[in-house]
C-alpha cells in the first residue's frame, strides 16, 4: 500500500520533504497557511491546501488522523509548531516529526509527545564542520550526545592492511561496521578483510574515540 504522509509548512525545508516524497512514490497533502505557497506546490503534491494548523477544526475537518505520519516543518513561528504538534497529538496521529528551531524548542516537542525531532540546520552545520576539518570523513550522523557514526575514507596509511592487523577496536575503541567498497557493501566486515584504498568505512564509537582514531590511524 502507498504511504501516505501530511507536510505543514512549505518552505526551503517542508518543501523538499514534499518533492523527495512525491519523487519516491508517496502520497503527499501539502498545507501551509500562505496561499501563494500552496500554489506552488497544487501540481507538486497530491493535494495541496491552504489552512491554518493551528486551528483544531480545520485539521480535523482535513482528515490528518488518516495519514500515516505528519511532518510539522514549521520553523520561524515556534508558538505555531509547538500549538500544531499539540493538536496532532490531540486528534491521535500516529506518528510525528517536527522540525525544532532551536534546543528550547525540541525540548517542547519532546515533551508534548513529537515522535521524531530534527534539527537540519543544527546537523548539517555539524556534518561540514567536520568535513571541512577532515578530508578523510566523508559524512556523519549524531546518534547521542556522545556517540556518532562516520563515513571515513580509506587512506595509505590503511589499505592493504587487514581488520586484525589494524587491531582498530582494541587500540581505538571504535567499530568498523561496514565497508563500502565501489557499489558493494560489506556489512559486519570479517577481521581478515583487507582494506582496499578508497574504502569507505563506516565507523561507530565515541565523538572522542572516533576522533583519536581519525588523528592518529590516518596521518
Ligand atoms: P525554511 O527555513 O524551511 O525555508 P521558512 O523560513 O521559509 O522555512 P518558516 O517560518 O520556517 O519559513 O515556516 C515554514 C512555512 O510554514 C511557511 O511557508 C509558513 O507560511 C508556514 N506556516 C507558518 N505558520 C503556519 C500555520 N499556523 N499553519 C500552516 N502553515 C504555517
Amino acid at each position: 500500500m502507498k504511504k501516505e504522509f501530511v507536510v505543514i509548512g512549505l518552505g526551503r525545508f517542508g518543501g523538499s520533504i514534499v518533492k523527495e516524497l512525491v519523487e519516491l512514490g508517496a502520497d503527499v497533502m501539502a498545507i501551509d497557511i500562505s496561499a501563494e505557497r500552496v500554489d506552488e506546490y497544487a501540481s507538486i503534491a497530491t493535494q495541496a491546501v491552504t489552512a491554518d494548523t493551528t486551528d483544531e477544526s480545520a485539521l480535523r475537518s482535513l482528515g490528518i488522523r488518516n495519514f500515516d505520519h505528519v511532518v510539522v516543518a514549521i520553523g520561524e513561528n515556534i508558538q505555531a509548531s509547538i500549538l500544531t504538534t499539540l493538536m496532532l497529538k490531540e486528534i491521535g496521529v500516529e506518528r510525528i516529526t517536527v522540525k525544532a528551531q532551536s534546543d528550547y524548542h525540541a525540548k517542547v516537542l519532546q515533551k508534548i509527545g513529537a515522535d521524531q525531532v530534527v534539527h537540519p540546520e543544527r546537523d548539517m552545520g555539524i556534518r561540514i564542520a567536520n568535513n571541512l576539518l577532515s578530508n578523510n570523513i566523508l559524512d556523519y550522523l549524531e546518534l547521542s550526545d556522545e556517540y556518532s557514526i562516520v563515513e571515513i575514507r580509506a587512506n595509505e596509511m590503511l589499505a592493504g592492511y587487514t581488520l586484525i592487523d589494524l587491531d582498530i577496536r582494541a587500540k581505538y575503541g571504535v567499530n568498523i561496521v561496514a565497508i563500502k567498497r565501489g557499489n558493494q557493501i560489506l556489512v559486519s566486515p570479517q577481521a581478515i578483510e583487507k582494506i582496499q584504498l578508497d574504502d569507505v568505512l563506516i565507523v561507530i564509537g565515541s565523538d572522542l574515540d572516533i576522533h583519536q582514531f581519525e588523528k592518529k590511524a590516518l596521518h
